[in-house]
């Protein structure tokens, strides 16, 4: 789960990783709130309206949706589930709220922060996105505050300063994370029996 305030980098982070790590699937959310100039319909988002959204809800077709800046957003459960049922590693770029349900049903689940060098940075990386109306700006750099506030619930943290350098931060997280002891049990269990380890849960 990658998770930072409005600005920060996220989806430029998480769509350089994409490009050079096509093992990494994206979870594509549902959102509420209107296209930006640019953002194709299931591709950056499933634009549907808040009647839509709500029956999804209610029909238990999200793992986890959240209000942000005024708007609904979730996560399909469909896709999720099929990554993990093949062991597909599958990314999602959700709010702390909705990181916090994540890790309730996914204890395993990684987070990873993305923070921005300053706030002047944050500022200015928004404006000159060019995306969103002054106003949504402003109430996007009011709630950043609040939002950082939830570094603490993830393990990793990436400042966003020269971009390269937090991108291959973000690809050695990935690593790192394939790495651990439940991930190569699952990927190599044939070399661990052959070696005869016997596997045991943690
Ligand atoms: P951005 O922050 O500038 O990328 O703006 P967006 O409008 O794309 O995202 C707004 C907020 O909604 C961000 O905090 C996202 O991480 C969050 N978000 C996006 N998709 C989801 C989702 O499926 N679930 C939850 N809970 N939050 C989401
Ligand atoms: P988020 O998805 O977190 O809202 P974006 O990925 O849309 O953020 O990035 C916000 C803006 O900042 C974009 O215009 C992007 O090109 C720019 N940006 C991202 N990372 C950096 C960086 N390291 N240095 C300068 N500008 C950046
Ligand atoms: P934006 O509207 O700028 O694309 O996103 C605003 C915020 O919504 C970001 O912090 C983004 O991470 C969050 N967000 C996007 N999709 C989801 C989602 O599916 N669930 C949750 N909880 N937050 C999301």
């Amino acid at each position: 789960m990658v998770v930072a305030p409005s600005g920060a980098g996220k989806s430029s982070l998480v769509n350089a990783l994409l490009a050079q790590d096509s093992a990494i699937s994206l979870s594509i959310s549902c959102t509420t709130r209107d296209p930006r100039p640019g953002e194709v319909h299931n591709q950056h988002y499933r634009f549907i309206d808040k009647e839509a959204f709500l029956a999804l809800r209610d029909a238990n077709q999200l793992l986890e949706w959240a209000e942000v800046h005024g708007n609904f957003y979730g996560t399909p459960r469909d896709h999720v589930e099929d990554c993990i049922q093949n062991g597909r590693d599958v990314l999602l770029e959700i709010d702390w709220q909705g990181a916090r349900q994540i890790k309730r049903h996914f204890p395993d689940a990684i987070g990873i922060f993305i923070l921005p060098p300053s706030l002047e940075a944050l500022e200015a990386r928004l404006r000159n996105r060019g995306q969103d109306s002054s106003q949504v700006i402003t109430k996007r750099l009011l709630a950043a505050g609040g939002e950082m506030a939830h570094v603490v619930e993830c393990q990793y943290v990436i400042i966003n300063q020269e971009f390269s350098i937090a991108l291959s931060q973000l690809a050695q997280i990935v690593t790192a994370s394939r790495l651990r002891y439940a991930s190569q049990v699952a990927r190599h269990a044939e070399l661990f029996s052959q070696l005869g380890i016997s596997v045991s849960n943690v």
